[in-house]
């Protein structure tokens, strides 16, 4: 067989500069791929044992039209997820659009007028703005909910202190984030998100802890339920579709609160019982048996990218060999024209659209330009490599994604290259 680098090198034009740091970055980074397989094994087999213990069939793959009653593949899936996930009941729909709709239906779900919502780690995700507080659209804010945030510390680790203050009887919901996101910090571990939710009941038992799970599905070994949580929220183009769900979000955790949240999906009356699945089930099903496997091909090829930018003097979040709670990695570029180039390289490692130049652009939402690259089979899929940025100081760049290793690594070869051809490394 011809030598992988060889083949780069003809195919992909890699420079032997490129291919030696390739070299040396897996040697370093090869144990801590392992501990990821071992974690990717627990969770795999975990996965096996929820279809075994809840008789997964191929009567569950057909669908239902219409009101959706009676959808057994439907029933079976909630089943299936709330076994994985340890919650008493999940709600998976394709038609919850998006992990921000997931994570409004768990806040519309639980406050009525008159309470407060926390969100005790800083800002809560960007999407979720509008949902608390936009004026004269039907917010949270309009309905009379009221609002307070507790930011992390300095170090990006929770406030106890602050949070135990900050809970106070009228609190009915905190709102917990467990990834980054787009900020410079560590994710919160299964752990830390315990200790916050003991911190939110020790002040009041009453507060029914939301956490926000995007990116976090499978990437540690227990999932926030495991800890306390009453509701989490995370969407299917990310960890838990095993990039083959091309749509939909999960909610899982107490009994009532996700009855509660069916009935801002559908109507009140009319909740988890109705929803057609119109042939979705099996692409939900045979994603969420690949999402483990496909989550840790995410992460190696986020270590991977952390190892060759760190080899290459760059400072990256997570390091790494860090622990990880999300698939998320960033790296700091400084500059403009390495962030761009870093960008066009990753696009130009995927397996579609590979031949488009991306270009900073003006999103609406944004206060500067914003570079995205991606190459997805499902749009906006960020388990499939994808790479974005704000264009502006300090130039940070965040890769996520990649349904195979193979495909990742590749891509921040190419990336690298692109760079060097570029003059800029
Ligand atoms: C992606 C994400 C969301 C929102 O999900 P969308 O599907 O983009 O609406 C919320 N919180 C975090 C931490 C996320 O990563």
């Amino acid at each position: 067989m011809m030598e992988v680098g060889q083949y780069l090198k003809r195919e992909f034009g890699l420079s032997q500069r490129v291919l030696d740091i390739e070299r040396r970055v897996t040697e370093k980074i090869a144990p801590r791929l392992r501990e990821l397989e071992a974690v990717r094994e627990f969770h795999q087999i975990r996965v096996l044992n929820g279809f075994r213990k809840n008789a997964i069939r191929e009567q569950h793959f057909l669908g239902t039209t219409g009101y959706g009653y009676d959808d057994l593949g439907r029933e079976a899936i909630d089943a299936l997820f709330a076994d994985v996930f340890g919650a008493e009941d999940a709600l998976v729909r394709m038609n919850i659009v998006s992990g921000t709709h997931a994570l409004s239906l768990c806040l519309f779900g639980v406050l009525r007028p008159g309470d407060k919502l926390v969100s005790v780690t800083g800002n809560p995700y960007d999407t979720l703005a509008g949902v608390i507080s936009a004026e004269g659209q039907g917010s949270l804010k309009d309905f009379g909910v009221s609002y307070d945030k507790v930011p992390l510390l300095p170090d990006g680790t929770p406030d106890l202190d602050g949070i135990r203050r900050a809970i106070t009887p009228e609190v009915k919901a905190a709102l917990i984030q467990r990834s980054k996101g787009y900020d410079w910090r560590e994710t919160l571990s299964v752990a830390q998100i315990g200790e916050i939710i003991r911190a939110v009941k020790e002040a009041n038992p009453q507060t029914v802890c939301i956490v926000d799970n995007c990116y976090g599905e499978f990437t540690e070994e227990a999932e926030p339920t495991a800890v306390g949580a009453d509701l989490m929220a995370g969407s299917l183009i990310k960890n838990p579709g095993g990039g083959l769900a091309r749509g939909g979000a999960y909610l899982a955790g107490k009994k009532n609160y996700i009855d509660l949240a069916a009935y801002k999906l559908n109507c009140v009356g009319q909740g988890k019982e109705i929803g057609p699945t119109f042939g979705f089930n099996r692409e939900i099903l045979q994603g969420f048996f690949m999402a483990p496997h496909v989550t840790c091909e995410a992460l190696k090829a986020a270590v991977f990218c952390a190892g060759v930018f760190e080899e290459l003097g760059y400072d990256v979040c997570p390091r790494w060999d860090s622990q990880r709670g999300d698939i998320i990695q960033a790296v700091r570029f400084g500059n403009k024209e390495a962030l761009i180039a870093f960008c066009q390289g990753i696009q130009k490692g995927a397996p579609i659209d590979s031949f488009v130049q991306p270009e900073p652009w003006d999103m609406p939402g944004y206060d500067c330009q914003v570079i995205m690259a991606a190459g997805a089979f499902t749009q906006g899929a960020t388990t499939e490599l994808s790479a974005d940025a704000p264009v502006k100081p300090p130039y940070v760049a965040y890769m996520q994604g990649s349904l195979t290793y193979e495909c990742g690594k590749t891509g921040v070869l190419v990336a690298v290259q692109n760079m060097i051809d570029q003059k800029l490394l």
